[in-house]
């Protein structure tokens, strides 16, 4: 999985890899590729993790996604009352990147994201479960992602929300800040183009 690939869903041009070194593996470090754009991975770190693992899927910003959330999560916690174990981290962790990285919701575990399924007599019905294959966020499926990691009430859930509600907030932003400068990039890249044609 390659940044080359994620870009192409943005449209963005003018990354050039040795067709030589092994299957056209990258030589350049993802930082170095989006600067032969002109895009800055330092304007938004975490924006282009969030960007990587929902457009590639990419296991190793997955890993740096949860080390920067954590840590954006212990500064929330800081102004939390009482006590809260370990693992009620990772389970905001969890639930955070899971909304921010799937906005249009979870893949449907019923149709397996078709959002049709087969009947007993072999008709094709809408699944009941999804809407087009995504199971939208609600509270419901915050706490259903929530409580695998830290099966709690959902009364105490509603404690923790306030602090996954921030998190939430702060991963769409930084996405929404790299988003913002991909797309400015295009549209400069529109203009030239035209100005040559
Ligand atoms: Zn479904």
């Amino acid at each position: 999985m390659r940044i080359e690939t994620l870009l192409s869903k943005f449209a963005i041009k003018g990354i050039n890899y040795d067709p030589l070194s092994g299957g056209g593996k990258a030589l350049l470090s993802a930082e170095e590729q989006l600067a032969v754009v002109g895009l800055c991975w330092h304007e938004s770190p975490v924006g282009w993790l969030v960007l990587f693992v929902e457009g590639l899927r990419d296991v190793h910003a997955l890993k740096q996604l949860q080390i920067a959330t954590r840590g954006e999560t212990l500064r929330l916690m800081e102004d939390w009352r009482g006590v809260y174990p370990e693992k009620a981290l990772t389970a905001l962790c969890a639930t955070a990147i899971a909304e921010a990285t799937q906005q249009n919701g979870q893949v449907c575990p019923e149709c397996d994201g078709a959002g049709k399924v087969l009947s007993k007599c072999n008709h094709q019905r809408k699944c009941q479960c999804c809407k087009n294959g995504r199971i939208e966020w609600t509270q419901e499926t915050r706490f259903a992602y929530f409580a695998q990691v830290l099966p709690v009430t959902y009364s105490r859930f509603k404690q923790y929300y306030k602090i996954l509600n921030k998190l939430t907030h702060w991963l769409d932003f930084n996405r929404e800040s790299v988003v913002m400068s991909v797309n400015k990039k295009i549209k400069e890249e529109r203009m030239v183009s035209e100005m040559f044609n």
